[in-house]
């Protein structure tokens, strides 16, 4: 439901910097619940009293809400270790090494133990209070020591932190600075919230506040941000909630539709200040240089099915190369000087330095194409055998170094197999259907192999046209299965109307950013055995090994993401697909005690009917293939999805490999668990159907 609160005074002293206590009030509410509800109206309504009553402190807010620094792309890190907290914790607090121990051993989260030792700590002169552009500055401070005593430097930064912190305060601190802030916030949400919060700062048709209130002085009071009671928030009737939510609507989209274009908070804010939500799109264009979220495929079984859900629509066949994404942006530089160039992963980090064989190729094609001056192209890399330009595995690819490669410690040579290009010459080419960017892509970027020796390679991916037929189709299908490809990628050539629950429905053949599009379909090799698609799933906790696996993890426990309740819920128990150097490399990697694995759940998951021996900080990501979905007993996962009193589970869960491209956040949702087991409902039922029939 919708909460109009209005702000009438500031809940700070009136223009001064927003304390940071303010900010820790919110996160505590979010931590402490999981309504989507209560979590928008949070998020809004901080958001909008610092947009009220101190702007400069909104920007900082939005990261230290994300808890992250900076954008994706730019490699600003905290990189600050547990025991350096550790030791600022006692520093501050004065205990001895076996008490900090205890209380690490009762509480288990660093920020709870941080409260705790902090409030024995008498202060005699009392501290200014921390303010949210503060904090946000330290930890820049902290994440830009490098070298020689860092960590010194660090912990001195913490230090002055905590003894400054009040209460809640030293709770947020840590687990800030430990990167797990434990709040059920995620993008989409704070984004829906910085619109709703624009629209209602610049509100004024909706008769303002009606009713005094005291200002929010006293941390308690902040509580009335999240939902006031209904006699002090204030009722806004029908036709005025209707156009306000029309207005949120709008706004919604629009911030949501710039951030996947160009996701970087400090230009967005920048630019809402400049020109407020009506020229946002201007401000902040799609730009050369910075990665946007790309478009993403809907798996599929058969091809059949993909007929089904297409119908004569014309569509291309491309192999689906087994890589590493890449959107490669290049600008001619000025005065024909060096250009710039970007390669960014499917994750949008920046990994250009990984790759000097593509930028050299890249600076290659534009000294071959004087006319070229900028350019976005979406991509897969794939390792190849240089002789004959043969495809090789992804774990060819994988033996890479990750960064700050030398051209002359290449060992595995690469082409760029290019399938999209979003921008040209200054032109953003989003709104365009697949068959025009094709076009252009194919006539502006033609298959180039530098001449010179350890350059990467540029090619167009092998494709089949509808138009040609279905035999060619399947013809072509034949051929994947027998290369080196992971399947098909299907997509729509131009846009028209797709069968979708006995319906049609328009589809794009448009650049969509952060989409799982209908207008992309994909179909693996292995769809057409056991499960449809393999899931994305985090392990988040584990049993002790027997017999074999004694002193290893197995079973291991696996949860994808519930985006309802913002967190991730356990799925089933894993013990097949891993290598015994894989078991080793994960008792290392997750040793009892250590940050990774602790005997008391202490990450925000939800485990359900499991009861694990010790559970996992859910950081990793693991590709995991199944026979198929049923109903459980124990798991709590797309429970009311799938059935209303049973989860859903993964029979025969088998590890195929690590997801090293991507975070717990693009973990496989428990909507997709739900409609993987909806559409093998619906296969079922057809079989039962033909039998009859027959
Ligand atoms: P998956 O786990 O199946 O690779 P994903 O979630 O990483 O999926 P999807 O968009 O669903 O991403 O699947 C397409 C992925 O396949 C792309 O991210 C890309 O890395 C890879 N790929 C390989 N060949 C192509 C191609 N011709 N067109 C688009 N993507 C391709």
């Amino acid at each position: 439901d919708l909460f109009v609160y209005d702000v009438q005074e500031s809940p700070w002293p009136a223009n001064e910097p927003a304390p940071y206590s303010f900010l820790v009030h919110a996160l505590a509410t979010l931590s402490g619940t999981r309504s989507r509800t209560i979590i928008l109206n949070t998020l809004t309504n901080t958001l909008r009293a610092l947009l009220n009553w101190h702007r400069p402190s909104l920007l900082p807010s939005l990261y230290l809400l994300s808890n992250c620094l900076s954008p994706p792309y730019s490699s600003v890190e905290l990189g600050i270790g547990s025991s350096v907290i550790s030791k600022a914790i006692q520093h501050i607090s004065g205990l001895t090494s076996s008490a900090l121990r205890r209380l690490y051993n009762s509480f288990g989260d660093p920020g709870d133990v941080a409260f705790e030792a902090k409030s024995n700590v008498r202060t005699l002169v009392p501290h200014p209070p921390l303010l949210i552009v503060a904090v946000h500055e330290c930890l820049l401070k902290i994440a830009n020591s490098k070298g020689q005593g860092a960590a010194k430097q660090k912990q001195a930064i913490v230090e002055k932190l905590l003894v400054s912190a009040k209460g809640e305060e030293s709770r947020y601190l840590v687990r800030t600075l430990s990167l797990n802030l434990r709040v059920g916030a995620v993008r989409t949400s704070i984004l829906t919230a910085l619109a709703r919060a624009l629209v209602l700062t610049s509100q004024t048709s909706l008769g303002g506040p009606d009713r005094d209130h005291s200002p929010y002085h006293a941390t308690s009071q902040l509580i009335s941000l999240v939902q006031p009671p209904a006699a002090e928030g204030k009722k806004v009737s029908d036709p005025a909630r209707e156009e306000l939510h029309e207005k949120f609507i709008q706004a919604e989209a629009l911030v949501k539709k710039v951030f996947v274009q160009h996701p970087n908070y400090e230009h967005i804010v920048a630019g809402l200040f400049n020109g407020g939500l009506g020229s946002l799109e201007l401000h902040v264009p799609l730009t050369v240089g910075i990665p946007l979220h790309p478009t993403l495929g809907s798996p599929t079984r058969s091809l059949d099915e993909i007929y089904d859900r297409l119908g004569d629509l014309p569509f291309t066949a491309e192999f689906k190369y087994d890589g590493q994404r890449a959107q490669i942006h290049g600008e001619r530089g000025v005065n024909n000087g060096n250009p710039s160039i970007h390669i960014f992963s499917r994750h949008l980090e920046d990994m250009t330095t990984k790759y000097p064989d593509i930028v050299h190729l890249v600076k290659c094609i534009f000294r071959e194409q004087p006319q070229l001056q900028s350019f976005i192209i979406d991509s897969e890399i794939v390792a190849i055998d240089p002789s004959d330009g043969a495809l090789k595995s992804f774990q060819e690819l994988s033996n890479r170094p990750r960064k700050d490669v030398e051209m002359s410690d290449i060992k595995v040579s690469v082409c760029v197999y290019a399938f999209d290009l979003m921008y040209l010459d200054g032109e953003v080419l989003l709104t365009q259907p697949f068959r025009e960017r094709r076009s252009l892509l194919r006539s502006r970027f033609p298959p180039f192999l530098p001449s010179d020796k350890g350059a990467g390679r540029l090619d167009h991916v092998e494709s089949c046209e509808s138009e040609a037929g279905k035999d060619a189709i399947e013809e072509f299908w034949q051929k994947t299965i027998k290369s080196r490809s992971e399947g098909l990628m299907i997509k729509l050539l131009s846009g028209g109307a797709m069968q979708e629950d006995g319906k049609r429905k328009p589809l794009p053949a448009t650049y969509e950013p952060d989409k799982r599009t209908s207008a992309w379909l994909k179909l693996k090799k292995d769809y057409v055995v056991g499960l449809g698609d393999t899931l994305d799933m985090v392990p988040i906790g584990a049993w002790h090994g027997n017999g074999r696996k004694a002193g290893w993890w197995s079973p291991v426990l696996l949860a994808v993401r519930d985006p309802r309740n913002d967190c991730l819920v356990a799925v089933c128990k894993c013990m097949s697909g891993f290598s015994d150097l894989f078991y080793k490399e994960m008792v290392a990697h997750y040793s009892e005690g250590s940050d990774n694995c602790s005997r008391q759940p202490l990450w925000e998951t939800n485990t359900g009917g499991f009861r694990p021996d010790v559970y996992f900080r859910p950081h990793k990501v693991w590709e995991i293939r199944g026979a198929d979905i049923t109903l459980s007993p124990v798991s709590l996962a797309a429970l009311g999805l799938g059935s209303s009193s049973r989860g859903l589970s993964l029979r025969f869960p088998r590890f195929i490999k690590t997801r090293e491209d991507k975070s717990p956040e693009q973990a496989s949702t428990t909507d997709f668990l739900a409609q993987i087991w909806k559409d093998q409902q619906g296969q079922s039922k057809a079989t039962a159907g033909d039998a009859d029939d027959g």
